[in-house]
């Protein structure tokens, strides 16, 4: 079956916002993949970026678990991914690890300039990862084919000026709820950091209620919410209508 990849910044990027749909993939028997930019590296007020890293890739391979996924660690460390030669092979890497059909990432536009780096290494790895020259230091075989490409919601659902993302279409993830919270609840060390940090007390509800909010726009419960990648190369079709049937919703 054809592989799906998610390649977040953090640990949690991707159960906040495309993991029901990961699970609807899942469900239908796709294989999936997890991957994230980072080991989350400055995210706990008393743990030192290695014990705090060690903890945050246990709870996303523990999250990945949940619906059957690989996980998958790219290298790189915390509030410092930057565009630059070893970011773009340590995720062209893992590109060719997968050579996945459709790849899920961060949105070019957020509220963390990290969440922004992460976005264009992995657009950027979806297009090279196929060009045999490319070399990224180690042995890997180059990937066969332009992946589709989805961009999931901004955090808080806009970006940088307070404007929502031009969304190209949203899946109803209603029934793949419980397990989008099962996997939210395995990353436990950041209820404990966004108490501390943000004042946060409500990490499960905030996710809600960006599913919530992006549920409105189809009028079902919950969903999340995707801008598709339709530049030269990658195809332009939305797969995720010829998977999903009617629980994915055109908004353009
Ligand atoms: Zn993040």
């Amino acid at each position: 079956m054809d592989r799906i990849l998610a390649f977040g910044c953090h640990p949690d990027d991707v159960e906040f916002m495309v993991a029901g749909t990961l699970a609807l993939l899942a469900d239908r028997g796709y294989e999936i993949h997890i991957a994230t930019m980072t080991g989350g590296e400055v995210g706990h007020p008393t743990l030192s970026p290695q014990q705090i890293r060690a903890r945050r890739l246990a709870e996303a391979a523990a999250s990945a678990a949940v619906i059957g996924a690989t996980y998958h660690y790219a290298g790189g460390y915390d509030l410092e991914v930057q565009y630059d030669d070893a970011y773009r092979k340590r995720v062209v890497r893992v590109l060719r690890e997968v050579d996945p059909l459709i790849v899920f990432t961060n949105p070019p536009m957020d509220y963390l300039a990290d969440h922004e780096e992460a976005s264009r290494l992995v657009r950027n790895a979806a297009y090279i990862a196929s060009v045999p020259n490319y070399d990224i230091g180690e042995p890997s075989t180059p990937t066969t084919r332009f992946p589709y490409l989805y961009y999931w919601n901004a955090s808080s659902l806009t970006d940088i000026f307070g404007r929502p993302l031009p969304l190209s279409c949203a899946v109803d993830i209603t029934s793949a709820m419980p397990t989008k919270l099962e996997m939210l609840k395995c990353h436990q060390s950041q209820q404990e950091w966004l108490a501390y940090h943000n004042d946060w007390n409500d990490y499960l509800e905030n996710m809600q209620w960006h599913s919530r909010e992006d549920g409105r726009k189809i009028g079902v419960e919950y969903a999340e919410g995707f801008i598709q990648h339709r530049s030269t190369g990658h195809p332009k079709d939305n797969i995720l209508n010829s998977i999903l049937g009617g629980l994915c919703r055109d908004l353009t």
